[in-house]
């Protein structure tokens, strides 16, 4: 059953790094396996011309903002997911 907005769940553009609302209709590119999300067509396009410049911002490895976020979340917490995402 769908029940309004789930916080977990939003995408980062990996080209400028906003974070894109996945109740917000926006364009998308499958590559590699991985579904991208995209808060412009011409964020899509700039992915899209070249994917691997981007690709490292998503890596676990080379942690981003997000990632650096959701460290900062689960050290708060405990590793328990926080109670508004429950
Ligand atoms: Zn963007």
């Amino acid at each position: 059953m769908f029940k309004g907005k789930d916080p977990v769940n939003i995408y980062i553009d990996p080209v400028c790094m906003m974070q894109v609302d996945p109740q917000v209709q926006h364009p998308t590119l499958t590559y590699q396996m991985r579904t991208y999300h995209f808060c412009a067509d011409s964020c899509r396009r700039t992915f899209e011309e070249n994917p691997d410049n981007y690709l490292g911002e998503v890596q676990p490895r080379k942690k981003n903002l997000w990632q650096r976020y959701l460290d900062r979340l689960n050290k708060a917490t405990g590793g328990k997911p926080p109670s508004c995402c429950q």
